[in-house]
């Protein structure tokens, strides 16, 4: 691409072109200008210096541009609106990252005594109350740093409950809808996956469950809602079931955007859940940045909880505690991703008794964009959904037109494609997560972009088969991609 006649930087809209910095340099050029010392310069002997190292000779300018650009290329729900589902990308208040900046608590190093961290320990144990009353549940452990974490800490806190109690159960119930973290927990915790088939409306039915349910059950682990959205209701009946026969609930609550405040999951039979902070709380996330995934336990799994805990004493001062007899021990060096703790803190704090409004409003824009889309896609489940609707291809397939199609070309009309083929018990699926942090016009916008796509289907099929047409690169071979990652220059060759 650079060879011939490269195509001039700025040529084309504001799509910039960026080679790498090594295609950019020019041999002598030099950030600094600094005045002549006055002293004969004094070349580095080759013994020492050797080849060197092959840096490009840049001015500073150069250089300045060639990142700046390259930021240019991220999308970021600071940039627009990214309804991918099941992900929950909402837009985080800059406040929260302004507060999580603070030196008193960027510079507290874990190895502090307990006296000289009163206000970390503090903040801590008040997270671990204000996440634990979010649900209706007794107690919460910061320390899992992400959900799949914390689904490895709840399963292990039931893998030990079965140990002490000495009931030998060795299966566990994993609905079809699950995240796949979920089956793979529990084989890591040593039990063996038993699928629980979906019903008719998308939700676990009880006689499903009553006829997988034997003395060897040690739990089941139920998402609510659940990845279709929807919400499991027959989890109270279910939760009962499981205990009568001595087996424990595993809630999934990487879906808490759609319930906070709002469920008790103490009632509804949950023994332990795990949150995703850096899905409903407030911590940017995805590309693999920080993440944290706490549990809250009700009162069978107390004692199980990772250890050590922080106590409040009788004098009102903070210290740990690590005097428990039946605790599953450490999880984490050191006490859990602390940073996003504080955005959470933040979160919960700033919206207060607020909170479940949150979740109220995800649920509304998930349902209008779903009540607006309807009749021009497939609705696999009808119904009121949660926080997220999921769509199918099936009126577009007669026009040989994909869910991959679709959601390529809605990165041509300005929008981040929503999860798609995912979750795998819906062939096509088009899962779409809008989140209560856009604005009406916002998810019109959105609205109008999908009924747009749905014409172009019928009507100009092949402007979906060539989209993305106005990005940098078009579809993209994701298989070599991954299998075969080319880590250095020649980006323009054939990415
Ligand atoms: C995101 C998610 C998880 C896993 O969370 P990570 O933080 O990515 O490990 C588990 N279950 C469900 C339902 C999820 O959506």
């Amino acid at each position: 691409m650079l060879d011939a006649a490269p195509e001039p930087v700025g040529a084309s809209g504001l799509i910039l072109n960026e080679p790498p910095l090594w295609e950019r340099g020019r041999t002598g050029r030099s950030a600094i200008s600094v005045p002549n010392p006055g002293v004969p310069s004094s070349p580095m002997p080759q013994d020492v210096a050797g080849d060197g190292p092959d840096w490009p000779d840049l001015s500073e300018l150069e250089v300045v541009r060639h990142y700046t650009r390259l930021s240019t290329w991220n999308f970021g729900v600071d940039t627009g609106m990214y309804p991918l589902g099941s992900c929950t990308m909402k837009y985080n208040p800059k406040v929260h990252e302004a507060l999580a900046a603070l030196p008193g608590f960027t510079r507290a190093h874990p190895l502090l005594p307990a006296e000289a961290s009163q206000g970390a320990l503090r903040l801590i144990h008040e997270t671990e109350r204000l996440l634990a009353d979010v649900v209706g549940l007794r107690e919460a452990s910061l320390q899992p740093a992400a959900g799949a974490h914390g689904e490895l800490c709840g399963m292990l806190m039931i893998a030990a409950y079965h140990r002490h109690h000495k009931t030998g159960k060795t299966k566990v119930l994993v609905p079809d809808t699950a995240h796949g973290t979920n089956p793979a927990t529990a084989a890591m915790c040593g039990f063996s996956e038993v699928k629980v088939p979906l019903g008719p409306d998308g939700r676990i039915e009880v006689p499903a469950v009553a006829d997988l349910l034997d003395d060897d059950v040690a739990a089941i682990m139920v998402t609510n809602p659940n990845t279709l959205g929807i919400f499991e209701s027959n989890l109270p009946e279910i939760s009962r079931m499981l205990h009568e026969r001595g087996a424990l609930v595993y809630g999934d609550g990487a879906n808490l955007n759609a319930v906070m405040g709002r469920v008790d999951m103490d009632k509804m039979g949950v023994d332990v859940i795990h949150y995703n902070l850096h899905k409903s709380m407030s911590t940017p996330h995805g590309g693999g940045g920080p993440g944290s995934g706490p549990v809250a336990v009700g009162e069978r799994l107390v004692p199980y909880l990772p250890g050590p805990r922080v106590v409040k004493t009788a004098d009102g001062s903070f210290a740990w505690n690590d005097d428990l007899p039946l605790s599953i021990g450490r999880l984490h060096a050191f006490h859990g991703q602390f940073g996003i703790f504080l955005r959470a803190y933040a979160y919960l704090l700033s919206l207060g008794k607020d909170l479940p409004q949150a979740s109220g409003f995800a649920v509304l824009a998930a349902n209008y964009v779903q009540e607006k889309l309807k009749d021009a896609y497939d609705l696999p489940f009808a119904g009121r959904c949660m926080h997220e609707c999921v769509f199918t291809d099936a009126k577009q397939r007669e026009f040989k037109i994909s869910t991959l199609d679709i959601a390529k070309r809605l990165i041509d009309l300005g929008y981040h494609p929503p999860t798609i083929y995912f979750p795998l018990v819906v062939n096509g699926a088009i899962m779409i997560e809008p989140t209560e942090t856009e604005s009406k016009e916002e998810l019109d916008g959105f609205i109008a972009a999908m009924r747009r796509i749905a014409q172009e289907a019928a009507g100009e099929p092949d402007v979906l088969h060539a989209a993305p047409a106005l990005t940098k690169v078009g579809r993209l071979d994701e298989t070599a991609a991954a299998r075969k990652p080319k880590l250095t220059g020649d980006m323009g060759q054939d990415a």
